[in-house]
């Protein structure tokens, strides 16, 4: 047998989406290490888009009023995805997103708001057109991030095409991303400590959205 110098419960590689993965295993006891080819977290994820989260009937969106229901929400998702994907995958996936809102919520480092986004498929049986299945995370203040600040992926234009980057302190980052960074749950971190950009797009984000935390 090899020696390792650590052992853990859960390995994550990658901290995009992934990084939800690591702190789920953290808080429900195990030893997490969470691993980042990059010299900064969010891969993909933190510089995609309005970081819109397709999680119909999810607490957030019945807090505002929603009236979906969840069969509804199977009918949109079957009629647009088809047989492309096995159907106990598509209801996994329908079925699971509220209660990983709620699970998430339980966390005051989390919070979510409606991003009032239609369905793409408007002609499709039962879609949605007022935008209450999609919701966001709201976006915390970089330097509420303690050590970790600056270590979030920058915007696409920032991160690809070398804009300058945004520097003020006002900018924020993804709550998803920082939430878990700031409840110090990632155990074991692999990463350079390069200090770079914030997230001009989640400033962005968070004036349309109300503001940051
Ligand atoms: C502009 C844009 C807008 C988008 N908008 C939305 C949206 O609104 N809603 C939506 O649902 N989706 C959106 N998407 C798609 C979504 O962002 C991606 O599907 C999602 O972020 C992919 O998540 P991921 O965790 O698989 O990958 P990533 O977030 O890219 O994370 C992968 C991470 O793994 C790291 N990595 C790779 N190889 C290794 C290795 N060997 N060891 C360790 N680490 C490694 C990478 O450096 C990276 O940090 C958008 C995408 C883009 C580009």
């Amino acid at each position: 047998m090899p020696e390792f110098d650590e052992t853990v419960d859960v390995l994550v590689a990658g901290s995009g989406g992934g990084i939800t993965g690591a702190y789920t295993a953290a808080r429900e006891g195990l030893s997490v290490a969470l691993v980042e080819a990059t010299d900064k977290f969010g891969g993909t994820t933190a510089y995609s888009g309005g970081g819109g989260m397709w999680f119909p009937c999810n607490p957030v969106l019945r807090r505002a009023g929603s009236d979906d229901t969840t069969e509804q929400a199977l009918n949109y998702f079957h009629a647009v995805v088809g047989d492309r994907t096995p159907r106990d995958l598509q209801d996994a996936y329908v079925r699971g997103g509220a209660a990983l809102v709620e699970y998430l919520e339980a966390d005051d480092h989390f919070a979510f708001t409606v991003l009032p986004w239609p369905d793409y498929f408007g002609k499709a049986p039962d879609a949605r057109t007022d935008g209450m299945r999609h919701i966001v995370a709201v976006p915390v203040r970089d330097e509420k991030l303690g050590p970790y600040a600056g270590l979030v992926r920058g915007p696409l234009d920032n991160d690809r095409l070398g804009t300058p980057a945004p520097g003020s302190p006002a900018i924020a980052v993804p709550g998803s991303v920082a939430a878990a960074l700031v409840t110090g749950v990632i155990l074991s971190l692999v990463l350079g400590l390069t200090v770079g950009p914030l997230l001009e797009l989640f400033q962005t984000a968070a004036t349309l959205l109300g503001g940051t935390r």
